[in-house]
């Protein structure tokens, strides 16, 4: 793509990163074909070609406050970067919506239920503190104020967020430090569990199974309590600062429990806490220990997979499953495989549904800002899973399962829950809500193997 940056321009380094970007694209439209919000609308300005396009006219005439229309296009991408594996050209569209979202971070162009709802993500989601009140009230509240909010369009971030917020019963989040349960291949290392933001508030149920399936893996667990949310979803919204804040916070707790590896359950939190050494290279305290922590951070799958067969199985388990994989584990991580091995590794059957590829809405801050966009793509996503007659679906990140468990008709799990299971955890079907990926009660522990203190 031919670009025209003044000199002057050129010396801003997000534009030079941008430009290099963009005139590697040869408008050849093969990205259009993988993007979902293409798929659905059929207008080449919610496809990558198209936002391509938006975002380097934005860039050359330093607009940080587009159009609502022209914002509304590149809000509505899901960050899936299904694009990126699909370009021949290796353009960096992660690159460039990563630069335009900064800039565009606190346009006031957006309408202005949307940029409330935006504050409200940024200062309640991250932290579990405000999150788990905020869920009890969203509880309490969503049987009146959702009809409310859902009269007019504009408002409909604001009832997906009570959704988001009140779908389930807050849980306390997994803290502590704990002992290897067997010898095994994790030789007593210390590994740190990211247990996240809201997967540590909603799913603690996925982060005991973790915690179980590493420490009978012979590794010596820590979660330390300073360390939380990776900063997915302030970098999601263009609040790089905060996310840096968060990654120096984490690196500081990481190295302060003196982990040697970091362990994430979540296939989004993954890829953010492996770009670590990126976010933090202007932090002369943190650099080296973030590119330490970072070339030693493993998606769950990564770190089990070649220790598979060392590891503890008990009887192995005979369900049907049907995968879902997320776009961050597929596109970003470009992990294909690992998950399903090791679900087959113990017995289960793992089937592949239509359109595996593509996302199921919930990319980015999508389920919440962009409700309409995320049902769509949800009810699809659904269609094919059903479609597979499974016991249940699985899958690697706990944004996926919350949007999706709003309308499965399959028991969700986390793969990590069903492995703990074939390594003598408890049986997670017992516990099966189909609304959340959880325990039923929410605030219970879903069995106790784990020998959490909590
Ligand atoms: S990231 Fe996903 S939604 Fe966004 S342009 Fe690429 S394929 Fe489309
Ligand atoms: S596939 Fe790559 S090169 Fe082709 S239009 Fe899309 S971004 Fe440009």
């Amino acid at each position: 793509m031919q670009t025209s940056f003044t000199a002057e321009q050129l010396r801003q380094p997000d534009i030079a990163e941008a430009n290099a970007e963009l005139r590697k694209c040869v408008h050849c439209g093969f990205c259009m074909a993988t993007c979902p919000t293409y798929l659905i609308s059929g207008d080449e300005l919610e496809a990558p070609r198209g936002r391509i396009y938006l975002a380097k006219v934005l860039l050359e005439e330093e607009k940080d406050a587009p159009r609502p229309e022209v914002l509304a296009h590149l809000d509505h991408c899901l960050t899936c970067l299904s694009c990126t594996t699909t370009c021949p050209s290796g353009v960096g569209y992660d690159k460039l919506i990563a630069i335009i979202r900064r800039r565009t971070a606190n346009a006031p162009t957006r309408p202005a239920a949307k940029r409330l709802a935006r504050r409200l993500l940024i200062h309640t989601v991250p932290e579990p503190a405000r999150l788990r009140p905020l869920a009890r009230l969203g509880r309490f509240i969503a049987p009146l104020a959702k009809p409310l909010l859902n009269r007019r369009r504009e408002w409909r971030p604001l009832a997906a967020m009570l959704d988001m917020a009140g779908g389930a019963r807050p849980q306390r989040p997994l803290f502590g430090d704990y002992p290897p349960l067997a010898e095994g291949p994790g030789e007593g290392r210390r590994a740190a569990l990211l247990t996240g933001c809201a997967q540590g508030v909603f799913g603690r149920a996925i982060s005991e199974a973790t915690l179980h399936l590493l420490r009978m893996a012979g590794f010596h667990v820590v979660i330390p309590r300073q360390a939380g949310c990776c900063g997915a979803m302030e970098e999601h919204l263009g609040e790089h600062a905060r996310a840096v804040r968060r990654a120096a916070a984490n690196v500081r707790a990481w190295v302060e429990a003196s982990a040697e590896l970091v362990v994430i359950d979540a296939s989004g939190c993954a890829g953010t806490v492996k770009e670590y050494a990126a976010l933090l290279k202007d932090d002369p305290a943190m650099a080296r220990n973030a590119v330490r922590l970072a070339e030693n951070a493993f998606e769950l799958s990564e770190l089990l997979a070649p220790l598979a067969d060392a590891l503890p199985w008990r009887a192995p388990r005979r369900k049907r499953l049907v995968w879902h994989a997320p776009c961050s584990l597929t596109h970003h991580l470009r992990i294909a495989d690992q998950p399903k091995g090791l679900l087959e590794r113990v017995g289960f059957e793992v089937l592949e549904p239509a359109e595996a590829h593509l996302c199921c809405g919930a990319g980015g801050a999508n389920a919440v800002l962009e409700p309409e966009i995320a049902a769509t793509l949800r009810a699809r996503k659904l269609d094919h899973l059903h479609a597979a007659a499974a016991d249940a679906i699985a899958s690697a990140n706990f944004g996926c399962m919350r949007n999706l468990a709003s309308e499965a008709r399959l028991p969700l799990f986390h793969y990590a829950q069903l492995l703990a299971w074939a390594a003598g955890g408890p049986d997670p079907f017992l516990t099966a809500n189909r609304r959340m990926p959880a325990t039923r009660d929410g605030g219970a522990c879903s069995g106790g193997t784990c020998g959490c203190a909590t």
